[in-house]
Order: structure tokens, then sequence, then C-alpha cells
């Protein structure tokens, strides 16, 4: 991965003239110049002339939330999100991480058999800390949490995870399949949380004939790491799933994560092509990755039986790491028609939700008031649903719409298939 001293080239680029101020979500939030990319560039430029920099830079930096608008609507095609998160990894290094970061990361991201005895011991014990939310399918904290905070509305954990269901554990060692050996690449957000989305991928691949393969001994895709500038381990994790991967030889690995497909499809090339022996194996694994909207509409061609359009009305949220990061919005929109839902866009449909770059953990508040413009577009679209192709964004909008007030449900489109 490239050091933060290799971009200052790009960011010699920044010929400052604030067209990134006008679709920057913090910017738009907070209203101060150090929280778009212009302002956060300068002070990186600052820290490379040698200033010595503090807990203010720090913060700087931890808020952005990694959406990419700046880099789609830069003249200069500067890609500030990269040079971000090489600001994060270069103060770890220099800095190192605090002691909870380093071991939370750890027990998510490569869980041993303690800590998944420990998380599985902790869903059991959840009606301690949170309380079932009055209008929606979800747990709120009753106190402040680390990682999670007070009055957050969070997805009941999986019981069991989706990678520890028998029926899913039967799907590790397929022997038959059709014309295309796929693979699915699960994530911790659907392992962990929604399930369902997982659940549905699977019924929708099978619907449209594909016989699809669910390894065992995938973990999550590093970018949670990689974000709070824990190369390391994010370097770890990412080796770990192409051997996984690997060992089946498939065709296609379909992801129903956005922020996953990124960050196998881009992100693990970024981290790991310099690795001794890497370059090619990364090359392969990552043009093997598809969304699954990508993969339904572009490859399989699914097509529903036809059914009334009497469901309500369903909008649609664009993930910032689909539409911007992989170029996909129409083939989500596509699969909605195939939905007995009646589809509405939302103004902005591509304006961050404020989940990302771990903005919703290092600052919740900051986080959830970025929302705030997402729940009011929800709320004018006077959708019944709303489907979106991110179980990141899944979790943010569902807590914006209850801290809002929108009595909206929010859903994954495969869950509508
Ligand atoms: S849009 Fe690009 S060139 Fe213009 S101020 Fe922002 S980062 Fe600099
Ligand atoms: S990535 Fe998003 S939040 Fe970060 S500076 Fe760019 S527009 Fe702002």
């Amino acid at each position: 991965m490239k050091e933060l001293k290799d971009y200052r080239e790009d960011i010699e680029r920044c010929v400052r003239c604030g067209t990134c101020r006008s679709v920057c979500p913090t910017l738009d939030t907070v209203r101060r110049e150090s929280h778009c990319a212009r302002g956060r560039l300068t002070l990186i430029e600052a820290y490379l002339n040698g200033e010595e920099l503090g807990e203010r830079y720090l913060k700087y930096i931890k808020e952005c939330t990694l959406c990419g608008a700046c880099y789609s609507s830069c003249p200069n095609e500067i890609d500030t999100p990269e040079i971000i998160l090489s600001a994060r990894a270069e103060y770890v290094k220099r800095k190192g991480l605090p002691a909870l970061t380093t071991f939370t990361l750890k027990s998510l991201l490569e869980p041993a058999p303690l800590t998944k005895f420990a998380l599985k011991v902790a869903t059991k014990l959840k009606n301690l800390f949170f309380k079932n939310a009055p209008f929606e399918s979800g747990l709120l904290s009753r106190f402040s949490l680390p990682l999670v905070g007070d009055g957050r509305l969070v997805p009941a954990p999986a019981d069991p995870f989706f990678l520890d269901r028998a029926h899913i554990r039967a799907l590790s060692t397929r022997e038959d399949y059709g014309s295309l050996k796929v693979g699915f690449f699960v994530g911790c957000g659907i392992n962990y949380l929604l399930p369902s989305i997982g659940e549905s991928t699977i019924r929708v691949l099978e619907k449209a004939g594909i016989d699809v393969a669910v390894p065992q001994g995938q973990v999550c895709c590093g970018i949670p790491a990689l974000s709070m500038g824990d190369v390391e381990t994010a370097k770890r994790v990412m080796t770990r799933n192409i051997e996984v991967f690997e060992r089946y030889g498939f065709d296609r690995i379909v992801t129903s994560c956005a922020t996953c497909g990124h960050t196998l499809k881009d992100v693990f090339k970024l981290v790991l092509q310099d690795e001794p022996g890497m370059k090619e194996r990364v090359e392969e694994f990552a043009g093997k990755i598809r969304d699954v909207t990508e993969f339904l509409v572009d490859e399989v061609g699914y097509r529903a039986e036809k059914r009334e359009k009497s469901a309500g009305v369903v909008t649609y949220h664009d993930p910032c790491h689909l539409r911007r990061f992989q170029g996909i919005s129409e083939q989500p929109r596509r699969l909605l028609e195939e939905s007995p839902y009646e589809f509405r866009g939302m103004k902005n449909p591509c304006r961050c939700c404020g989940l990302g770059g771990g903005v919703s953990f290092t600052n919740y508040e900051l986080s959830i008031k970025i929302a705030e413009r997402k729940a009011e577009n929800i709320k004018k679209s006077g959708a019944d649903v709303v489907a979106t192709a991110c179980p990141g964004c899944i979790v943010q909008l569902k807590d914006a719409l209850h801290h809002h007030d929108v009595r909206a449900k929010v859903v994954h489109v495969v869950e509508l298939l």
C-alpha cells in the first residue's frame, strides 16, 4: 500500500476550486472548511511539510465518511478517500491504536473460538443491555455502550450467525454446479446482524438457476480495520479470504454488501498488490467479484413472474460504495421493477447515509446528523419501503428513520424478489 508521502503530487493537484465543498456530507453538516476534501488535503499537506498535528488533525481525518462524493466531482480527479485512508494508516503507524480498538477489531474480524463463544453469550444476554424498539424490528441500547451509543437502534444479533446455520454449512461442500461455479462472500453485516439478506440471496440465486456455495472459514473483508488505520489486520484478513476462495476455483464470487464488493474488487488490490507473490492472485480474485444486483441483471438476466404492483411504494437509496465506487445504479432499480412494489425515486438518492469511514463509531452524533437529510428525503418520497444494497446502510437508515420518526421499512433489494 502506498505511503502518505507518495500522495504528495496528487495533493498538489488541488487547485482549491471548492467544487468538493458543495457535495461533502460532513461539510454540509458541520459547516467548517476542515470538514471537506479541500480542507482535509490542506491539513495533510501541512503534515507532510513537517507541521506537528495533534488530536484536532486526527479528528478531521477520522470524521470523513469516505463517501467518494468529492472524488466524483473533483475536476482534477483527486482520490481524497484513498489519501485519507493512507493518512489514517500513517497516524496509526506513528501513534498506535487505542487498546480497546485493537482488541475489538481483532476479536470481530478474526474470530477465534473463544470470541465466537463470547459473542454467543452476549447474544443470549442482549435483554440486559437492550430493550425492544416500539415500532421497528430492532433493539435500543439501554445506556451508552462501546460502539453502540446511547439510544441507538441496532438489529438484534443473528442467532445463530448466518455462517453457523446447518443448511448454510451444508453449502460449503457443494459437489454439483450449473454452468457457472458461484461462491457467496457473506461479510460481517449479514453474518452477525442481518442473516435474512443472506437467506434471500441464496433463495433468489437458486430461483434463477444458480447453484451457489458458501465457503466456511471466510472472514471480514477488512475495511473496518483499514478505515481505522490498522493496515496489518486488514492485510491478514484479506489474504485469508483469498486463500479460502482460491481453494474452490469459482467463476464468480457474489456479495450482497456494497462495501464488501468495493473492498474485494478495488481495496484488496490497493492493499495487497505490492506484497510478495500477491499481484496476480489478487487481480484474479478481484476480477471474479460481482455485486448480487450486477450479477442477477447483467449475467443472469433475472426475471420474476408477473405480479400486481399492489404491495405499496418502494424507493431506493444508492450506497456510496455501489454507485460511486462500482458504477452500479441501474441494476438494483431494474430488479425493483420485478418486485410487487411500485417504484418512486427520492431526492438525492446517492447522498451518504453517514455510516461510512467508521464515523458512526468515532462520532455517532455527526453520523446520525448526516443521516437526517436522508430521512427527510425518504419521508418526502412517501414510500412505505426503502430498498438498498448494503447491510451497513440498512443498519444506519433504520436508526435514522427511528430518530426522525419516519415509519418506512428498510430492506435489501433481494428481500423483495
Ligand atoms: S474539487 Fe478537487 S481540486 Fe477542487 S478544491 Fe476539491 S479537491 Fe481541490
Ligand atoms: S469522502 Fe465524502 S466525507 Fe470525505 S471529504 Fe470526500 S465528500 Fe467529504
